[in-house]
């Protein structure tokens, strides 16, 4: 009988990793970096470079699952390295949570995701490789962990195009989230199918794509479903604002900025980003994009434009400061001292770094005040609200529920017939 098991995101958020097994044939759904289970690695304290595979699973926070890492990765620890023929990887999406132990996997073990997904694995690789070679490039992603052992070589697969693998037929389908090519996927075995969200919304741009999901999905046997906001009840996770709106708002804050404005993003938010492009061009304004910034973005194909604080440039700025949009990082705060601004330009946080609770968030106020720039915040969230949630597990309609990637799984309350269990790391259920 086939069994699904999960091995990460087991009463947290994040570091995702949802395991089905058949007649000793395995996929695994996502492979994302641990948050640390037993506590024994905390910033500043981490594994040690190199072998941070090791480290963690000598210690249990990596997954022990045979034939899925590299054997000189695992050597030591008394797991079973290197493919048996009998494991596949699916990636939902890009982020860390998700796909920060890909780099571990062993070569020969087939790793599939949407194409974008592995777009923005490559501009991170890019992003990697160009701040080794540039002392000055500051690995600024919060997520640049990911960039730990090899660059995962991914397959893209085409939307809703089975893959057969062993007794198992899995198939891809994009949901909605804050990065590109989020995927949901829907496992059929010999004892059910298995349907698994990824990281999931309704506010989004695609809400019709998690529709379509779920009405693929309906009647499963198994729903895994994360849950990030179940419990962390706030206005903003409640009655997050949509895509839509943080569009409109920063519409409006472009069309009444006389100044210079500065911008902070988050990278991954590709889609946001290119909106926002989009709305500056029509309003005249050219997005400056910082080094590693424009660097990640090129990478993934986009055309950016750079600022380098060359002279020439901000004397150009200082010229027309109304011609531009400013992206920056934490680091890049202090040349607001030789930028024109003022009451008539505008910061705007919209979800990135630094948060304004964080100390360079704080010390980015104090600069903000001390150089009368009026700062905006604007942005949403990548997880549905607690009732999105609740009503994509009513879409679907499955027989058991397991929410992942919270630390509230018990305030999942799914309608009857359909079960919720709150899993168990590592414990085996069986489907069907
Ligand atoms: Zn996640």
């Amino acid at each position: 009988m086939a069994t699904v098991s999960f091995w990460g995101g087991v009463g947290i958020t994040g570091s995702s990793k949802v395991l089905i097994e058949d007649q000793g044939w395995r996929v695994l759904l996502d492979m994302g970096l641990d948050r640390p289970q037993t506590d024994l690695y905390h910033h500043p304290v981490s594994p040690r470079p190199g072998q941070e595979l090791h480290d963690r699973l000598k210690v249990g926070d990596a997954p022990w699952i045979p034939h899925l890492f590299r054997k000189d990765a695992v050597a030591g620890t008394g797991l079973a390295g290197n493919s048996d023929g009998k494991t596949a990887v699916f990636i939902t999406h890009s982020h860390v949570d998700h796909i920060g132990l890909t780099g571990w996997i062993d070569p020969d073990i087939p790793i599939y995701a949407a194409p974008e997904t592995a777009r923005v694995r490559h501009a991170l690789t890019v992003v990697g490789e160009a701040a080794k070679k540039d002392p000055s490039f500051e690995l600024i992603f919060a997520e640049q962990v990911m960039l730990e052992g090899a660059p995962p070589h991914i397959i893209p697969t085409a939307e809703a195009q089975p893959v057969e693998f062993g007794p198992f037929q899995i198939t891809r389908y994009l949901v909605d989230h804050d990065v590109p090519g989020a995927s949901g996927y829907i496992v059929e075995t010999a004892s059910g199918r298995v349907a698994y969200t990824g990281d999931i919304r309704l506010h989004g741009r695609h809400p019709e794509w998690v529709k379509r999901f779920a009405q693929a999905a309906y009647g499963s046997e198994v729903l895994v479903i994360e849950g990030t906001t179940l419990g962390n009840k706030t206005r903003d996770t409640e009655h997050p604002a949509t895509e839509e709106q943080v569009d409109k708002t920063f519409t409006d804050i472009v069309e009444h900025t006389r100044g210079l404005m500065l911008i902070t993003l988050r990278p991954r938010n590709i889609e946001r980003i290119e909106s926002f492009m989009r709305i500056a061009e029509k309003f005249g304004r050219q997005i400056l994009w910082s080094k590693e910034f424009a660097t990640f973005l090129e990478a993934y194909g986009l055309k950016v434009w750079r600022m380098d604080y060359s002279p020439a440039q901000l004397k150009k700025i200082q010229a027309h400061p109304e011609r531009y949009i400013i992206q920056m990082w934490p680091r890049d705060i202090p040349w607001v001292m030789d930028l024109p601004v003022g009451k008539e330009s505008v910061f705007i946080q919209a979800d990135g770094d630094p948060k304004l609770t964080s100390p360079a968030g704080r010390s980015l106020q104090h600069w903000l005040q001390r150089y009368h720039i009026p700062l905006r915040t604007l942005g949403t969230r990548g997880h549905g609200s607690p009732e999105a949630i609740h009503k994509i597990v009513e879409w679907i309609r499955p027989k058991i529920v397991y929410p992942l990637h919270t630390h509230a799984p018990e305030l999942l309350l799914p309608e009857p017939p359909t079960i919720r269990i709150v899993p168990e790391y590592g414990r085996r259920y069986p489907i069907g």
